[in-house]
Formats: structure tokens, C-alpha cells, sequence
């Protein structure tokens, strides 16, 4: 094992999937709205890409804040106590910049969670969304029909 590893403990992925991330610059990549939890980021650390809320560094005091990546996603997040950690962001996958026959983009019809993971939502209504006491606080399948990043 070595310094990094031991450092990258599970505890630390918790911490940081509690506090969330702050971007030194907005995102346009990032998940937003869909089925199930939004507004998160893939994050490659020590190997392991998770999926982390983020956040506006106006909106958020969380320690976490993820400098902006240079060539092919490299970055670093530091924390509040100076600790600076070195992390990658997955590219955006090359066939979001397909569309159908028909006009649809590729990426509206599926996404690319973590860093190989492909997701689609084929019935984009849900039995508990249609009453906000009842659905998932964190939900947006909604929203994201409605915007027409969905099909
Ligand atoms: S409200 Fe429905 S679609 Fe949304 S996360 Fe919950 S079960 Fe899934």
C-alpha cells in the first residue's frame, strides 16, 4: 500500500461524498436532473472513480474544493486543513456528440455515470414522483423530461 492509499482510506470517501465538492469553476458536464441522485461528479481517486455531489463555491462551505482540470482531467482537490490531493475527472464520452437519424442526441437517451458505467432511464415517470411527499427528495426525472435533457 502505499502513501496515497493508506491516505484514501473509505472513511475519507465518505467525508467526501457527505460534504460534497466545490468547483473552482462550474461544471457544464456534470449529471443534472435523471432518475436518482443529481448535481454529481465523477471523481477518479487512487484508481477508484466515485461519484460525488458538487456545488458552487458560493453555496457550500464544504472543505472540499476541486481545482479546475488541465490536460486529460488532472486536477487536485484540496482541503481547508492544506491537505491537497491528487484526482482525475473522466472525459466526456465521445458519443455525446452523436445524434440519432432523427436528431436526438446520443446523450439524451443515455449517460455515462462514473467512468464506465452506461445508464438509461426507459420509462422516464415514476409512481412516487408524481407525489413530492412520497418521492425521493433527491430526484429530478422530472425536471431533466420537462428541460429536454431526456427522452
Ligand atoms: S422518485 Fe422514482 S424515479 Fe426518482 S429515484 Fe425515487 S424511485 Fe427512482
Amino acid at each position: 500500500m502505499n502513501e496515497l492509499s493508506s491516505f484514501i482510506s473509505p472513511q475519507f470517501i465518505t467525508e467526501l461524498q457527505s460534504q460534497g465538492l466545490r468547483l473552482e469553476e462550474p461544471d457544464k458536464n456534470a449529471r443534472r436532473g435523471g432518475a436518482g441522485p443529481s448535481d454529481l461528479k465523477a471523481v477518479t481517486i487512487d484508481g477508484r472513480t466515485v461519484m460525488i455531489p458538487i456545488f458552487k463555491s458560493s453555496e457550500n462551505e464544504s472543505p472540499f474544493v476541486a481545482c479546475t482540470p488541465k490536460e486529460h482531467g488532472i486536477s487536485y482537490i484540496r482541503h481547508s486543513s492544506g491537505r491537497v490531493i491528487p484526482v482525475s475527472f473522466p472525459s466526456q464520452p465521445r458519443f455525446y456528440d452523436l445524434k440519432t437519424s432523427d436528431g436526438i442526441p446520443y446523450s439524451h437517451i443515455a449517460t455515462l455515470h462514473s467512468s464506465d458505467v452506461l445508464a438509461t432511464t426507459v420509462l422516464q415517470s415514476c409512481v412516487r414522483y408524481t407525489n413530492r411527499k412520497k418521492s425521493c427528495q433527491f430526484c429530478a426525472i422530472g425536471q431533466s423530461l420537462e428541460a429536454g435533457r431526456t427522452i
